[in-house]
């Protein structure tokens, strides 16, 4: 199931997928991150603002107690990979 307001962010390494309509604006994931790449909008949701900096070490999806923040390795990286 894919909520409406779903939101997805995209560097050369990573994609990331905020699911904003369950979110509920903790702040927790902009807390854990490592590299500080979150920053919340006007709604308190997670922006991934330096999304070029993102490590893929998936602290803010394993900490959001919603599931609303997924993060995965960029899909132009698997396809180039396969070759
Ligand atoms: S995967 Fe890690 S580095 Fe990337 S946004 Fe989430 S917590 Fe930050
Ligand atoms: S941890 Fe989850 S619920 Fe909390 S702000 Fe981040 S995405 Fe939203």
């Amino acid at each position: 199931m894919k909520p409406k307001s779903t939101k997805i962010y995209r560097s050369v390494s990573v994609k990331i997928t905020v699911h904003e309509g369950w979110c509920k604006a903790c702040g927790l994931c902009i807390e854990f991150c490592p590299k500080k790449v979150l920053v919340s909008n006007h709604d308190g949701k997670p922006v991934p603002e330096k999304i070029d900096e993102c490590i893929n070490c998936s602290l803010c999806e394993l900490r959001c107690p919603d599931f609303a923040i997924t993060v995965e390795e960029a899909e132009e990286k698997n396809e180039s990979s396969k070759k």
